[in-house]
């Protein structure tokens, strides 16, 4: 199928993107790097009169390396970020979880901020970017705000932008000390989106758990334990708790069995993993 018709707009300028949404709000749609926009173009699912194409933009900023934390902006490649030397120490939960993610070619165009905002519950980044608690930063013509990683997504393909605001970059902490991360998910075959992913967080005694793919929302847990045996009761009582149902993927009762197993595994890896840092 192709796409319904539309007009292109492509501004120099975050300016003129910000006049560009407030001139056509509703009607008008960002593009990035086209990864997951195109197909729901040319599926129909996505019908925008105006599609503003932020490619050709010339005040991008494209990474900041703060202290604490690293801001990427919209412009900024999955790819890139996958071979950035420092990716392995100061995001270590995301570069674990970035090969994960479609193919090369596809990490080579898609966005950070493109797969945030496609917001679908069995992609990779948006897991990582909540078990990280990061922030987007949302700018209209005459706003701008800041949003916590879990207010963003609001279900499957939704999440809580405004249709006048674009997101201009996003905030991610860095590692910290004594502190293990962990990601895992399983797909059909590799490349595939996730049947469930995992990410974990262990400091001190506090663990961090995250599940995607399995329902409608990513879903974030944290517990102040690092007793195994209590973890293990803990991630089948989380089990029970998510909205888990049978697709055309797999079954309920599959979804459970692999968060109790690969899920408590990520746990593991991720207090091993704090242990030996
Ligand atoms: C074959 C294939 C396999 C894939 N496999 C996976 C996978 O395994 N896991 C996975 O997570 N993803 C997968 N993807 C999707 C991929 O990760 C996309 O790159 C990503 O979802 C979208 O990023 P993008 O930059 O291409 O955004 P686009 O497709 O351009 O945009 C996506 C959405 O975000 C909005 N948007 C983009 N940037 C902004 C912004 N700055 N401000 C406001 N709104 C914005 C757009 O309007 C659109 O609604 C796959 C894609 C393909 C084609």
């Amino acid at each position: 199928m192709k796409p319904a018709s539309f007009d292109l707009f492509q501004p120099k300028n975050w300016q003129e993107v910000l006049e560009g949404l407030q001139e056509y709000g509703e009607d008008a749609q960002i593009l990035a790097g086209g990864q997951s926009l195109i197909a729901m173009l040319n599926m129909r699912i996505a019908k925008p009169k105006v599609l503003i194409d932020i490619n050709s933009i010339e005040d991008d900023v494209p990474l900041i390396d703060n202290k604490t934390n690293i801001e990427i902006s919209a412009l900024f490649r999955q790819l890139q970020l996958e071979n950035r030397i420092k990716t392995k120490d100061d995001l270590p939960l995301i570069s674990e979880c970035l090969p994960y993610i479609g193919h090369q070619q596809h990490r080579a165009r898609g966005t950070i901020i493109g797969s945030l905002c496609h917001a679908d519950p069995s992609s990779e980044l948006p897991l990582c970017f909540i078990a990280l608690k990061g922030q987007l930063k949302l700018n209209s013509l005459s706003t701008q705000r800041i949003i916590n990683a879990e207010d963003f997504f609001l279900g499957p393909l939704l999440n809580s932008r405004n249709h006048n605001e674009v997101i201009k970059s996003v905030i991610i902490p860095k590692a910290k000390e004594q502190t293990g991360y962990a990601f895992k998910e399983i797909s059909e075959k590799h490349g595939d989106f996730a049947l469930a992913s995992f990410a974990a967080i262990a400091s001190h005694n506090n663990v961090r758990f995250v599940v995607g793919g399995v329902s409608d929302k990513i879903t974030a847990r944290d517990w102040i334990t690092d007793d195994l045996n209590e973890i293990e009761s803990l991630v089948n009582d989380f089990a029970w708790d998510l909205d888990t149902a049978t697709d055309q993927y797999t079954t309920d009762r599959y979804k459970r069995d692999i968060i109790r197993n690969l899920g408590f595994e990520t746990i593991k890896t991720a207090i091993s993993r704090k242990n030996a840092r």
